[in-house]
């Protein structure tokens, strides 16, 4: 093992990794070095689901694809290798975080966030936007920027979509995205309408402002629940060309059907030759039928999130190891998944460590979360290259009403 990532680290210093890996019978082999680019390689005959591959200059991601969340510039309780060992091909790190803590300018000096964490496949940052106004107490947004608190320390922070875009450059990922202006559910039409004109505003400086060459630029579109906003929004961010397009502003606690119908709405619109990424939404049921409306990339920290609070996800539902049922419970999460809190441990033995707050509990349950996250993707994967996608969708539907049988 540590002879393998040695030569690998080697080889990437280089900047000759070649990967070779084989998807659903696609034998593939690429080396690294070049632009951004997304291609098609094939479509569910039932839904607008896709098979994709996004090729960046730290190696490629077929989509579509789940991206475990770093939000501090490392996965809560998992190394790097690990998360390769399961085969994620891609990571999110927050820009608010590092932005704060320790300083961006600081990673660039580390040689970015690659060399920084010890992440050598491609890493999306997002651009702090939703955290600037979910998590900190936000003093004034202005057509300038964003007055904001740090959750850190209370101290005062302006971030314009020129500082956005700079600090992604000094991080160095190879997908960046717009500063956008995000409201909370529910939201009246007037401040939905605003946080679209603003954040249309600040996408054309931020693509003024982007110049690093080896980074993709992505677009965000808002819109709320309003479909004619949501369409606006979706033209207008097209019409400026970016090289990706993420979904703001869904799956923030309004129904479900609600988000598909706004899904339904911009797939129309944003140009299909791009790579979609719905950010944050990590409910299997509605990853599957946001697969089905066309979107390839998706990130969410409910499942490592879920993993510290001793909740499992498995295919019968969730399972909160806190309940007492498990305690004598000597079979093992699932019985057919290959991670390694399920090769070797059983329920009771994980509660156990989750009750007294033991590391190792953690780190399986995470490891576990994120093992089964990458099967549904998987599964969406040969879904949609055997055009059954309609299927899969049935397989799932129901999910968050399910109670694992005891
Ligand atoms: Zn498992």
């Amino acid at each position: 093992m540590r002879l393998r990532l040695e030569a690998e680290q080697a080889a990437f210093r280089k900047g000759t990794v070649e990967e070779e890996r084989t998807i659903n019978g696609m034998r593939e082999s690429r080396k690294s070095g070049k632009a951004f680019s997304f291609a098609i390689l094939r479509r569910d005959t039932g839904t607008r689901a896709r098979l994709g591959r996004m090729s960046t200059n730290h190696g490629d991601v077929l989509t579509p694809a789940f991206l475990p969340v770093g939000t501090r510039g490392t996965v809560k309780a998992m190394s790097p290798w690990e998360l390769r060992d399961i085969g994620y091909e891609m990571i999110l790190a927050n820009t608010y975080h590092l932005f704060l803590r320790p300083g961006c300018d600081l990673v660039k000096e580390a040689g970015g966030l690659h060399a920084f964490m010890g992440w050598d496949r491609p890493i999306l940052t997002d651009s702090g936007g939703f955290q600037v106004f979910s998590l900190s107490p936000t003093l004034e947004v202005a057509e300038e920027g964003v007055r904001f608190r740090s959750v850190y320390d209370g101290s005062e922070h302006l971030l314009t979509p020129e500082m956005a875009v700079a600090s992604q450059e000094d991080l160095g990922s190879d997908v960046a995205m717009i500063l956008d202006h995000c409201v909370a559910y529910p939201a009246s039409r007037e401040e939905v309408e605003s946080s679209v004109e603003v954040t249309l505003g600040w996408a054309e400086r931020s693509r003024a402002a982007h110049s690093l060459k080896s980074q993709a630029l992505f677009g965000i579109v808002q819109g709320g629940t309003y479909a004619d906003l949501r369409r606006r929004s979706a033209a207008e961010t097209a019409r400026m060309d970016f090289a990706g397009y993420g979904i703001g502003g869904l799956s923030v606690g309004e129904p479900r059907e609600v988000m598909l119908e706004c899904l339904d709405v911009q797939a129309a619109i944003l140009p299909e030759g791009r790579p979609r990424h719905l950010l944050g939404i990590g409910d299997p049921e509605g990853l599957v039928e946001a697969v089905a409306r066309g979107v390839d990339i998706f990130d969410c920290v409910l499942p490592t999130r879920l993993a510290r609070n001793g909740v499992a996800i498995t295919r019968q539902g969730r399972m909160n190891l806190r309940h007492a049922v498990y305690r004598r419970d000597l079979r093992p999460l699932e019985e057919d998944c290959p991670c390694p809190a399920c090769a070797s441990f059983t329920r009771a033995y994980l509660r156990h460590l989750h009750g007294l707050g033991e590391i190792l509990g953690h780190r399986l349950l995470t490891w576990h979360n994120l093992v089964f996250m990458q099967r549904l993707l998987l599964d969406c994967r040969a879904a949609i290259e055997a055009g059954r996608m309609v299927q899969l969708i049935q397989e799932w539907r129901g999910y968050s009403e399910r109670i694992p049988r005891e």
